[in-house]
């Protein structure tokens, strides 16, 4: 156990990125757009916020969990995969939960998967048994195994799980597969899934109190704000009360509108966001429910 930091520094809140691979970038550009930026140190292995006491540390994507149940940082941008990796291997050791997801953050999408040698013919989970399972994600495997009452070897590696058939150190494998390119090109094909991943913003099982958690719901918030208006557009538009209720149908995908009487008139002006893309087909087809005067506008920032 480290000694307590100095209260001064508890002050700021630490959120822990991946510092290099797929998250990396897109982590990074996430809390930019919330406002966030950082002095670098010369090594980048802790960025000091310059715009908000929040501060960066760039970490293995494996490291994040441990370090939100050591409370070495409050908050985590990882992959669902490794903190389920986590969540079942605190649970397998009868540990109490130490770090949950907050929100999925929409990058990082991909799958855990069992794959089989593509000479196989797939007859459902009952064909692993007696088998050789090569994965990174031993706990997860084994809870899913017990749980189905198949009775495998699990081969923990640490990488290269897919070439693992092809060296005679194991008959399937189980990890991770998002086009399922590299799968293929080993010979392997997936057969099942046992967990739908993509990143997400992990805390603590607690949150921090005081002027942390304070600042922790501020960039929740914005966050939060910023997801939110991803893909999305203002739309604006008048229409006639009694055709207001067609040209809604047309917009499931928006919120409920903010409506307008307009002075003396049957008419109202109406303003909704929209998260599907406003193309000009769907721009004629409320044109023709009858929509007039449409517009659509970017929206730059949102706070609930
Ligand atoms: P680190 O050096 O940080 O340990 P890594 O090699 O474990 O890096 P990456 O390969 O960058 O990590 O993967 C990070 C995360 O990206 C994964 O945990 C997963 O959530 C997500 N991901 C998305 N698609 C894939 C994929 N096809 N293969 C592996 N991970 C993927
Ligand atoms: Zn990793």
């Amino acid at each position: 156990m480290s000694p307590p930091a100095p209260a001064a520094v508890r002050d700021r809140l630490r959120i822990a990125i991946q510092k290099s691979g797929r998250l990396g970038e897109p982590s990074r550009a996430l809390l930019a757009s919330c406002g966030l930026d950082w002095r670098e140190s010369r090594d980048r292995l802790f960025c000091y916020g310059e715009s908000l006491p929040v501060d960066l540390l760039l970490v293995r994507d494996d490291d994040i969990p441990g370090m939100l149940a050591e409370g070495v940082c409050d908050l985590g941008i990882v992959g669902r995969n490794v903190l389920a990796e986590q969540a079942a291997e605190r649970e397998a050791r009868g540990l109490p939960e130490a770090a949950r997801e907050l929100f999925a953050l929409d990058f990082g999408g991909c799958r855990l998967d069992i794959a089989i040698p593509d000479a196989w013919e797939w007859e459902g989970p009952a064909q692993l048994q007696g088998k050789r399972i090569a994965t990174s994600y031993p706990w997860l495997l084994r809870r899913w195994l017990e749980r189905q009452g198949i009775d495998a070897e699990v081969v923990v590696l640490s990488g290269s799980v897919e070439i693992a058939p092809r060296l005679g150190q194991a008959d399937a494998v189980c990890d991770l597969v998002s086009s399922g390119a590299t799968l293929a090109a080993n010979q392997l094909r997936p057969v099942l899934t046992l967990l739908e991943s993509e990143s997400v913003l992990a805390g603590a099982a607690h949150a921090p109190a005081g002027a942390r958690g304070r600042l922790q719901e501020q960039l929740l918030r914005r966050m939060q704000g910023v997801l939110r208006l991803k893909d999305s557009r203002l739309l604006m538009f008048q229409a006639e009360r009694s055709r207001v209720p067609d040209v809604l149908k047309l917009l499931p995908d928006a919120d409920p509108p903010t409506m307008m009487q307009l002075d003396g008139q049957d008419t109202l002006a109406l303003q909704t966001l929209c998260r599907g893309t406003m193309t000009w087909q769907r721009l004629e087809d409320l044109r023709q429910a009858g929509a007039r005067g449409l517009m659509v506008l970017p929206v730059e920032r949102s706070l609930a």
